[in-house]
């Protein structure tokens, strides 16, 4: 429908990016992001009324639309610059022919047009490959357009690492020679640091994380954001990894503290109950950076504790006479220590009522 839309409108629509290059791989992709050669919020007033605008993005002429429960993003063909080396592109034209459009993209792997027709009322499809793409696909070769891309936007190199990764593809021998060349002179004055962070974020999310990691560092792609990282001792990285295994864990967040290089001091707690309180509200991440760091051995106390909870509550000792004041607060830290140190005898509610009213008196 939104096809017919636009082709009665002499409008072009195209797939653009991952779904093409999935596609030509025979990966499944999720999104559906379709390209105009025009302004996607132009075009988004003329639908049909059965497909619905969910949202509209002025910054880059974009739109969401819902139709029949999938999410459908339309972007409008463009082209955009960098003024300075690492900032956010600025959008310098909307509604280009492709020819311009592609000279924004990363890789030629990310820049075939697959233009979708309707013939004989049906939906048809053309690759169009300015860049020779389907080329590199085929040798599995990360190459980017033009010899400024890593300048203007250097997450295009993680972005390619990922590829790699997902794909079994490399860089090809001249990238590898541009990226060098990036990282031995990096520019960070007008680096959008939170965009590199989200495309580190990224990457680390994606299985072999670590090995994903053991590359960034081994390479110096941190040199995007850091001069240097500390040394990083892998084997240390690998244990905590298995300590927290069990863990709903955000390795990526792990990763990054690593990188930010962020300092810990030991922790200093007046009882156990206040270090393990501490320690749960810490984010997983966090701890566990926490504990590379400080080989603080509290945390492998804490992870093999951490399933810890009172089965009693404040009102429960109301009900048994005592008035609410510092008493409360020295009750649970020594009913913490005592359950700490012998679970198996407070399997239930009445084993802590009766241990209170053996150990206080109201
Ligand atoms: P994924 O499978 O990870 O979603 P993708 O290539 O679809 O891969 P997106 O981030 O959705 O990734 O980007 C869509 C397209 O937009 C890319 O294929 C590429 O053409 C272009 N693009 C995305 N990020 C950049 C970038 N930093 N520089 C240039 N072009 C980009």
């Amino acid at each position: 429908m939104i096809v017919k839309s636009a082709r009665s409108n002499n409008i072009r629509v195209f797939f653009v990016g991952g779904i093409v290059r999935d596609n030509i791989l025979g990966y499944k992709t999720s999104d559906i992001d379709i390209l105009i050669n025009g302004s996607a919020i132009e075009f988004a007033k003329k639908l049909p009324q059965e497909i619905k605008v969910k949202s509209i993005h002025p910054d880059f002429d974009t739109v969401k639309l819902l139709y029949k429960n999938e999410i459908i993003d339309i972007a409008s063909s463009r082209t955009e610059h960098y003024p300075f080396s690492g900032c956010l592109p600025v959008v310098q034209k909307i509604g280009v022919p492709i020819e311009e459009d592609v000279k924004r993209r990363d890789f030629t792997i990310n820049s075939i047009y697959c233009e979708l027709y309707i013939i004989n009322n049906k939906l048809s499809y053309k690759l169009i490959d300015l860049v020779e793409g389907i080329k590199d696909i085929n040798s599995k070769t990360l190459r980017v357009l033009h010899d400024k891309s890593y300048i203007d936007d250097p997450t295009r190199i993680l972005r390619g690492v990922e590829f790699a990764f997902r794909f079994n593809f490399d860089f090809s021998q001249h990238d590898k020679t541009l990226i060098e060349n990036y990282l031995s002179s990096p520019i960070r004055t007008n680096m959008s640091v939170d965009r590199v962070l989200s495309v580190f974020s990224k990457i680390f999310k994606n299985k072999p994380h670590k090995e994903i990691f053991k590359k960034v560092i081994l390479n110096k792609y941190y040199k995007i954001l850091f001069d240097d990282v500390q040394n990083i001792d892998f084997n240390l990285v690998d244990n905590v990894l298995d300590l927290f295994s069990d863990e709903e864990f955000k390795t990526d967040d792990f990763y990054i503290s690593l990188l930010k290089n962020q300092e810990f001091e030991i922790l200093q707690y007046n009882s156990k109950k206040e270090l393990f309180y501490n320690m749960k509200n810490m984010k997983k991440a966090v701890l566990a950076c926490y504990y590379y760091k400080t080989q603080d051995k509290n945390v492998l106390w804490f992870v093999k504790n951490k399933d810890f909870k009172f089965l009693i509550t404040g009102d429960d000792l109301i009900n048994l006479g005592f008035k609410q004041g510092k008493i409360f607060s020295q009750i649970f830290e020594k009913l913490f220590d005592a359950k700490i140190s012998n679970p198996q005898s407070f399997i239930s509610k009445e084993n802590e009522i009766d241990w209170v009213k053996n150990n206080f008196k109201s």
